[in-house]
């Protein structure tokens, strides 16, 4: 079973596509300097190396867009064909400048005009409306430019850092970040921009799930389907990262939503793609191995459970979408394993059975010849292909 995915258009950046019915796409983003061009390259080796498909860098300063040109040979002397995204902060004339190197740009709609001076006054309806109108006229270069160089744009919006407009109108809260986002959309839908894709990043996974589904429900009620990118942004380390992750983006997949998904943690980059690889194959959004179903064990198993299960692992994860259960006993086992395609399940001390779907198709195997066995019932029933 998958979730029903939700509808949108379909960006291209460079060759690859997002959204629609194209893969959910994984991406990450360099932490090297960008002006250094072996530090890069190193680590967009690492990345290419573990499948990222698109690639940020950050782009402060005009040093950073110069660098793009070489970067990018570097790749292409590599073989490596990775789009690449710029992100742009504070500065609209970088994001202008950088259209010719890369694929996308990420702007935040926080802070590519306004400055963040937090001046505690009231908007009236016109100054709002000036407000916007000086957005428009700031970003009328960049929609030119992205046409020009077929550069698509992300509207990265973060709760950390919505800009004074909306914080004073709409305060610190996810229908803010929906409006920073809207207020940009419509712009560049009035320009006929149409390559835009969006994400809602917060460091709290609960805000992060408000702001998308809320941010869904407002474009469509404008007739927008553009894709979503999902993050939690600043999720930290080692196993807090990797839950904070799985939370909102897995959440918000089970939604059927989200288009690219990137997992930020506080680590090496290339560390981020298997975590965004599992969330997807957890969540069945994506598959990229096979799906294993396995009891926790209890006093009903005759068998070392965790023993076997690696061992059935080490012969079996190549096996892309079959999915196998491990489970200890005949008691719950059966009914437990779901919808797993194939079932190893303890019958009593060092004897297996062995399930079809639901139908058990041998009985009361010696567990010695027990996972030979399981691998003879893959080929049998044509779900085998040997490991690349
Ligand atoms: S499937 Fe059987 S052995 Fe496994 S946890 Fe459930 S009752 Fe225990």
């Amino acid at each position: 079973m998958f979730p029903k995915r939700r509808q949108t258009s379909t960006v291209s950046i460079g060759t690859l596509k997002i959204g629609s019915t194209e893969p959910i796409r994984i991406q990450s983003m360099l932490t090297s300097d960008t002006t250094d061009i072996e530090e890069c390259i190193a680590e967009i080796t690492r990345l290419d190396k573990v499948n990222c498909e698109i690639i940020r860098l950050t782009v402060p300063n005009q040093k950073s867009v110069d660098s793009l040109h070489a970067i990018r040979s570097e790749m292409e002397k590599r073989g490596i064909q990775r789009p690449l995204v710029a992100d742009v902060h504070f500065n609209p004339q970088l994001a202008i400048n950088v259209c010719e190197f890369v694929e996308k740009v990420r702007i935040n709609p926080g802070n590519f005009v306004d400055s963040k001076k937090f001046e505690a006054r009231e908007y009236t309806d016109k100054q709002y409306q000036e407000e916007l109108a000086r957005v428009e006229e700031k970003i009328l270069p960049l929609i030119s430019n992205l046409k020009k160089y077929g550069c698509a744009l992300r509207v990265g919006t973060n709760h950390g850092s919505l800009s004074d407009r909306v914080m004073n109108r709409y305060g610190d809260t996810s229908k803010g970040m929906v409006e920073s986002a809207l207020e940009f959309l419509r712009i560049l839908r009035k320009h006929d921009f149409e390559e835009t894709v969006l994400s809602m990043k917060s460091s709290n996974p609960l805000v992060m799930i408000q702001a998308y589904r809320q941010l869904v429900i407002a474009m469509e009620s404008e007739e927008m389907y553009y894709p979503l990118h999902l993050g939690v942004t600043e999720a930290g380390n080692e196993l807090d990262g990797r839950i904070k992750s799985a939370v909102g983006i897995g959440t918000l997949l089970c939604d059927g939503l989200g288009d690219t998904i990137r997992v930020s943690l506080t680590e090496a980059s290339e560390n981020e793609i298997p975590v965004a690889q599992s969330i997807l194959q957890s969540t069945r959004a994506r598959i990229y191995n096979t799906d294993f179903i396995s009891c926790p064990s209890c006093g009903r198993t005759f068998f070392d459970l965790e023993t076997t299960t690696a061992q059935i692992k080490a012969f079996t994860s190549h096996l892309k979408g079959v999915k196998i259960a491990i489970m200890g006993c005949v008691v719950n086992g059966p009914g437990e394993m779901a919808d797993a395609d194939f079932g190893y399940v303890g019958a009593g001390p060092g004897k297996i059975n062995l399930y079809c779907g639901q139908t058990c198709v041998e009985r009361n195997i010696p567990s010695v010849q027990a996972v030979k066995r399981l691998i003879e019932l893959i080929q049998e029933h044509g779900k085998w292909v040997d490991p690349a």
